[in-house]
């Protein structure tokens, strides 16, 4: 029998691969009982995705969608200010594509962060809060651009493909897997970092039915959304950055959602715990976002939301201590009963829809 031939392996070809590991997640159907009473919440297995989080979504459609329109070219760095899953996308995926990445990232950040992004190929410099942070990596980023004309900046926080990443593949994927169990959407719930999830599900699903209600969550503790600046401290890594993004339009949403991160870390831990669920501190808010949600819409509400990353890259955070309860919080009366995974969706991945 004849080897088969190599065959350059180009961009185009690269790309179309990827679009087969990322997106087109399982939805999943959480049964669970809150104060003794039998409910569901569909959430978005994101962990699923090839870095094992939902910005692998927004990194792909960005580049891809840059060398349709000439924006990129072979061996241009990638460059981008980001402070977890944003970088260890695109350095796994610019990495495959055969991109040198450069990723500016505040010095506080975690050592799992620090190691998963160099261990995919990707440079790192650090950030100090002296040098202004989280936007202070911006602005250095922005900086390193109008330097060099290989540079490719993908400014997730401004850029509108963001946002088309899941009005085109997560959002539609949701609606279609709900419709396999005859079931539609009353509410959709997610934690804003960028707001590219809440903002392009939001505008899907609202295209469908202009009644679903759309809610951005941001942690309790530092309620950027709500007071419209930087406040306070808080434990749910990849939401609520220190400013309003650009591509966040909250007069296209409704009332933004508050969670306590100590919720949150106890809802993460629960979901493990009681269902192995093993998944971050965002998706421990956004559950509780969702049962927030069927508390005012009814038990029998369908309500959607996304578990956006796993649990390994907080080995060293509070998720993996104890977590004391506190007056106001759901956690305590949330118990998981089970979980039954809807399907992914075939021939919708981005990309063969389009
Ligand atoms: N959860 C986690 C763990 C994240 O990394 C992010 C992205 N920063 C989000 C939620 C929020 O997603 P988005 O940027 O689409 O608002």
């Amino acid at each position: 029998m004849n080897s088969p031939s190599l065959t350059p392996s180009s961009v185009e070809n690269r790309l179309a691969g990827l679009q087969y590991v990322i997106g087109n997640t399982p939805l999943l159907a959480i049964e669970y009982a809150f104060r003794g009473e039998p409910r569901i919440i569909y959430a978005k297995a994101e962990h699923y995705n090839l870095t094992g989080s939902i910005k692998d979504r927004m990194a792909l459609h960005i580049l891809r969608k840059a060398y349709r329109e000439g924006r990129i070219r072979a061996g241009d760095r990638i460059v981008e200010a980001t402070s977890g899953n944003t970088g260890i996308a695109f350095s796994a995926i610019g990495r495959a594509l055969g991109h040198p990445v450069t990723i500016f990232m505040p010095d506080w950040m975690s050592r799992e962060r620090v190691l998963l992004i160099r261990g995919l190929g990707a440079e790192i410099v650090p950030v100090s809060r002296q040098q202004g942070g989280f936007l202070g990596s911006i602005r250095e980023s922005e900086e390193l651009a109008r330097k060099d004309s290989h540079v490719f900046l993908p400014c997730q926080f401004a850029n509108d493909a963001n946002v088309e990443a899941h009005e085109q593949s997560t959002g539609p994927e949701i609606s279609l897997q709900l419709e396999s169990q005859g079931l539609e959407p009353a509410a959709f719930v997610a934690g804003v970092g960028t707001g590219g999830t809440v903002m392009g599900v939001g505008r899907h699903l609202r295209r469908k039915n202009p009644a679903v209600r759309i809610h951005p969550l941001e942690p309790a503790e530092s309620p950027t959304l709500t007071v419209g600046h930087k406040v306070g401290q808080h434990r749910i890594q990849g939401i609520s950055d220190e400013f309003i993004p650009a591509i966040v339009k909250l007069d296209e949403l409704d009332r933004t959602v508050q969670v306590s991160d100590g919720d949150a870390i106890r809802m993460a831990q629960k979901l493990a715990a009681q269902l192995g669920l093993a998944v971050g501190i965002s998706s421990g808010a956004n559950f509780i976002g969702a049962v927030m949600l069927q508390n005012e819409l009814g038990p029998e509400a369908v309500v959607a939301t996304v578990f956006s990353d796993d649990n390994k890259k907080y080995l060293s955070t509070d998720l993996f201590n104890e977590e004391p309860i506190q007056d106001g919080h759901l956690s305590p009366h949330v118990e998981l009963t089970a979980y039954r995974a809807i399907d992914r969706v075939c021939g919708l991945c981005e990309g063969q829809n389009e």
